[in-house]
């Protein structure tokens, strides 16, 4: 069985199943842009990089731990350009600072909130359920 990652249209590794275990290929150094089942080579690229998007956006010495341990020995580690979604992850937002309205009587304001699917239905086949929420008194 073979199987392809795929990233954002782009396919970043091909492996096969052996013994219940993926097997990435090491050979194939390119990004591929996915299209109307058409395989684009993009420009080339970094192949440090691309194992750092095979393997989960791992850093730099966690790579270079693997080519001295073996697995990737044949890699020549470059430096790793940067990762939008790297950074993407390791931004934070600010807390809000102001509390915003408050309601001054019942059902003022009602706060709604939907959730599910759950996984598990309930009696019926439900599988959501909303909440309403009186801002006033914070009574459900
Ligand atoms: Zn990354």
């Amino acid at each position: 069985m073979v199987v392809d990652i795929i990233l954002n249209k782009a396919l970043i590794c091909k492996g096969h199943l052996n013994n219940d275990l993926y097997v990435l290929k090491q050979d194939d150094s390119s990004l591929h842009h996915i299209e109307s089942n058409k395989r684009i080579k993009l420009s080339p690229t970094n192949e440090t990089y691309l194992w750092h998007l095979r393997l989960g956006h791992i850093n730099l010495n966690r790579i270079q731990r693997l080519v001295k341990d073996g697995p990737l020995s044949n890699l020549k580690v470059e430096s790793l350009p940067v990762c939008e979604s790297c950074l993407e992850g390791k931004m934070t937002k600010r807390s809000f600072k102001s509390k915003g309205h408050r309601a001054n009587e019942v059902l003022e304001l009602v706060h709604t909130d939907v959730c599910g699917p759950i996984s598990v239905q309930a009696r019926g086949g439900f599988e959501y359920f909303i909440t309403f929420t009186d801002d006033y008194c914070r009574g459900l």
